[in-house]
């Protein structure tokens, strides 16, 4: 297969989205009263709703409604105010009713749109040619992607293949259900086919997620499977419009395998195009571990599954009031609140849009910073960019998970931002400080690292430095401004890196000036 930039000079994926998210913030499940909780010992949280016995009657889950128009105001969705429940009717073992409950044509949410930022690093990677689209002198450029719907849906049970290996159905001997899962409230979202990209199909998705996890309405765990994503991808020759055969990536549960699998797809279609064969609508899976994308079923059409109108819920009505209720409950979200970091805090746009993408970040952020001025806020940024951001990556802990508080995290920023120690040793007392979760001043005191800042110490240094270093001392007079490095490190070596090296700068240029 040739590589996905060379493919890319002639022919331009088209991609789509299907995501699927579990709001699992909610407590009970969809059409039931049920507990909402995967956690539990299985076949625990059921009834005869959620088991599809004979008979039984759903009732749709009023805070699952608000959830879900949550997410279509946060996406820039129509809301529809007249809408119905539709039966998707197939045979599957964790699917007692044999039908999903799910939305028919008008979906809650319709016609929405997200605007992506992508950046123009990597290059290789970003190839979006329609006209309309300005890109930055970086080569980035901003991907507007249509939403065509967000419809609410349930969940099915969670089969357990046991004597298998790692899970897989295949070679197992037996397989469980647990119906705990089962009606758990769930929200699809169908983009148009707008992505060009395996890069943007993963922003959107990390975007999305971001939204989410912001609006409160998931935990949004693709690990666990509470988000996740069918990746849709077809390819036309560049300069045409007619859209092609497109397969489906099927269960996609990391941004990575969303990317991977994508960039496989392309090359693997543009393999079979340019050999004169043709591409079979067909589902297809994504395998990790041999990085290949597999065939699971040639495609079903919407005819197989029989939809019609669910006969036990009536048409759902969504009165303006319930609407605008919902509205005023829209928290900040992660693009406004990139642009208020910028305008308040002045930081960089890249590095507000990291903070402000996940909200507990954010919200740690904020409390680091209440009160404080630009400056200092900009310190704060970087020790939670860099030093937390690392820290919490290397070991695989969440912020609210870390021992480190956000006072802590200000008092750091404030003896950086006072001189007290350097960035070096800044990065020290944080890893000491998120290990032991002491407080910074005195990590600083106890290892003695205070930065001398204080003039009448350093002078006599100063001094001593410049009386040994006269052709240093020559060569700044005649013009060489660089040589003062040298000076200022000469002076931090007789300090034993004690002393301010602002002021080392400041003193020599003072003394030789
Ligand atoms: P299906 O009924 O096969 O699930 P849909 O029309 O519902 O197909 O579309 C599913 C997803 O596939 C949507 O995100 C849509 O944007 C995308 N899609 C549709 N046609 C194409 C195509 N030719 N190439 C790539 N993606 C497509
Ligand atoms: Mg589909
Ligand atoms: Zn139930």
């Amino acid at each position: 297969m040739r590589e996905l930039s060379e493919v890319l000079r002639d022919w331009e994926p088209v991609i789509g989205l299907e995501v699927h998210t579990e709001l699992t913030t909610l407590k009970t499940k969809m059409f039931c009263g049920c507990r909402l909780s995967h956690d539990d010992e299985p076949n625990t949280n059921v009834c005869p709703v959620c088991l599809g016995m004979p008979g039984a009657l759903p009732v749709p889950n009023k805070a699952a409604i608000q959830s879900i128009v949550l997410a279509g105001l946060a996406t820039n969705c129509q809301i529809m105010r007249h809408s119905m429940f539709y039966r998707k009717n197939y045979f599957y073992p964790d699917m007692s009713k044999n039908f999903q409950t799910t939305q028919g044509p008008v979906a809650f949410c319709m016609n929405g749109w997200l605007d992506l930022e992508v950046s123009g690093a990597g290059a290789a990677e970003r190839y979006r040619d329609d006209e309309g689209v300005s890109f930055d002198a970086d080569g980035g450029y901003v991907a507007h992607v249509g939403i065509e719907r967000i419809h609410m849906e349930e969940d099915a049970a969670k089969m357990v293949h046991i004597g298998g290996v790692d899970g897989r159905i295949d070679g197992a001997e037996a397989s469980l259900i647990d119906y705990n899962r089962a009606g758990t409230p769930l929200i699809e979202l169908v983009t148009k086919p707008d992505l060009r990209s395996p890069e943007e199909a993963r922003l959107f998705m990390e975007k999305l997620r971001q939204i989410f996890l912001t609006l409160g309405i998931s935990d949004c765990s693709m690990e666990s499977g509470s988000m996740r994503c069918d990746g849709n991808v077809s390819l036309r020759r560049r300069g045409t419009q007619r859209l092609g055969t497109k397969t489906e990536l099927k269960n996609i549960n990391s941004f990575k395998s969303l990317h991977d699998g994508l960039e496989y797809e392309i090359r693997r279609q543009a393999e079979v195009l340019e050999e004169g064969g043709t591409i079979a609508q067909e589902t297809r899976h994504w395998e990790t571990s041999t990085k290949r994308t597999l065939v699971m079923r040639t495609k079903e059409t919407a005819d197989d599954y029989r939809f019609f109108p669910e006969p036990d819920l009536a048409p759902y009505d969504l009165s303006d009031e319930f609407v605008e209720d919902v509205r005023s409950r829209l928290p900040e979200l992660p693009d406004a609140r990139r642009d208020r970091y910028v305008a308040d805090y002045g930081l960089r746009r890249a590095d507000a849009a990291q903070l402000a993408g996940d909200p507990d970040v954010a919200a740690f952020f904020e409390r680091a910073v209440e009160g404080v001025g630009p400056e200092m806020a900009r310190v704060v940024a970087n020790v939670v960019i860099n030093d937390l951001a690392g820290y919490l990556n290397a070991n695989g802990l969440t912020i609210s998970q870390a021992k480190i508080t956000a006072e802590q995290v200000r008092s750091l920023a404030e003896l950086l931002a006072g001189d007290a120690i350097t960035s070096r040793q800044g990065r020290e007392v944080f890893e000491l400080m998120a290990s032991s979760g002491r407080d910074p001043a005195s990590i600083v005191d106890e290892r003695g690292m205070r930065q001398v800042s204080d003039a009448s110490a350093l002078e006599p240094i100063v001094d001593q430095v410049l009386a040994s270093c006269p052709d240093q001392v020559a060569q700044y007079r005649d013009g060489n401004r660089k040589v003062i490095g040298y000076l200022v490190g000469q002076c931090m070596k007789a300090s034993r890196g004690k002393g301010n090296p602002k002021l080392f700068n400041q003193l020599l240029a003072q003394k030789m000036g």
